[in-house]
């Protein structure tokens, strides 16, 4: 597919941010990607993928305005997609300065430096269902009001905000995604359904080890990263920037995940499984549950994958990189 639009990921070299890159490719797109280190990092995933040497890379640091500045002038993207800063729930209990300041911060300098450059340039914030905090069971749409229960999810809120302020205030064609959690096989293992799945390929290949957890009855909606990122493009092509919930619409507990994984591979949780108290988080979510109505009616965007067929496509890759 020939397409002249140049595309700037940031965080390219996280999962969604691989597997983005791999579908503007395919779509004819030119990628630039940013990392904090480019020269540093390896890009692990990009090599995974097998797009290393098809993408060009960029040092950039979101909470550095002039190194946002000077990336975005030189590059001169038509759209850019957001998707740095520290993204995970439990760390940000642990390093709550770093998370808002990457989050909050770096959202906003890109949001300035869009609003600088002064060129109808397309920005999509990765924005985080951990914003509604705990709905108690009601499907959270986008009109739902945000509860956000950890600093993650306090700067992925405030970051939403900024970018509804510049779309009104300025005028910028800037969109937030308000995901549901999105898995594959490019998660790192501090993630849970990475840990959940790694653990039990250890032991069903004869490891003795028990798998430690928190909290195992929470529940979420769990989908495939690569069909979320689809969702990402698509809100840049529509008319009108506005938000979107992405989810599959389908809740589950951690409990039936960890037994779909382990039954999967014929062992039985049970045997496997310790509760740690002391992986409990200090305040956390009990249900997570969507409503992507709009994404299905509006985008035309719907999952295809449910939590079963992560598990099992988690569980494939698994085995076959230990081949
Ligand atoms: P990821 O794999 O952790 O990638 C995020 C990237 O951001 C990293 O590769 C890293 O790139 C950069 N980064 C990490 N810590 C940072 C920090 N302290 N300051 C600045 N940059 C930092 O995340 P992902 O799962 O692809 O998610 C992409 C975005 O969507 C994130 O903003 C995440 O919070 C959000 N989100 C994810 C989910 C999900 O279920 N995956 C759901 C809702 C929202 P370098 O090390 O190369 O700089």
């Amino acid at each position: 597919m020939v397409n002249s639009r140049k595309a700037l990921i940031s965080g390219i070299s996280g999962q969604d941010g691989s597997y983005l890159a791999k579908y503007l490719l395919d779509r004819g797109y030119q990628v630039y990607g940013t990392s904090r280190d480019a020269q540093m990092s390896s890009f692990h995933n990009l090599r995974l993928l097998g797009i290393r040497d098809h993408v060009k890379l960029e040092s950039m640091t979101l909470t550095d305005f002039r190194s946002v500045l000077q990336v975005l002038m030189n590059v001169q993207p038509d759209e850019i997609y957001n998707l740095a800063g520290q993204s995970s729930v439990s760390l940000s209990f642990q390093q709550p300065v770093e998370t808002l300041e990457s989050i909050t911060i770096g959202t906003l300098n890109l949001l300035e430096a869009v609003r600088f450059i002064n060129r109808p340039i397309r920005l999509y914030n990765a924005s985080s269902s951990e914003c509604f905090g705990d709905t108690q069971g009601m499907p959270a749409d986008e009109t739902t009001s945000f509860r956000p229960r950890s600093p993650y999810a306090v700067a992925k809120a405030a970051a939403h905000w900024e970018v509804a302020n510049y779309r009104e205030a300025y005028g910028l064609f800037c969109s937030s995604g308000i995901l549901f959690n999105h898995e594959s096989p490019l998660r790192p293992e501090r993630f849970v359904t990475k840990k959940i799945l790694s653990a039990a390929c250890r032991i069903a290949g004869g490891s003795k080890e028990k798998l430690h957890l928190g909290n195992i009855s929470i529940q979420r909606d769990w989908g495939w990263a690569p069909e979320y990122v689809v969702a990402m493009w698509m809100m840049l092509q529509q008319a009108q920037p506005e938000d979107f919930v992405i989810a599959t619409g389908e809740s589950h507990s951690l409990e039936e995940f960890i037994d779909t994984a382990f039954s999967a591979l014929g062992l039985n949780w049970h045997d496997h499984v310790t509760v740690d108290p002391s992986l409990l988080r200090p305040t956390d979510l009990l249900t997570g549950r969507a409503n992507p109505t709009k994404a299905r009616v509006q985008l035309g965007w719907i999952a295809k994958s449910r939590m079963h067929d992560v598990v099992r496509m988690m569980l494939e890759a698994e085995q076959s990189s230990k081949k």
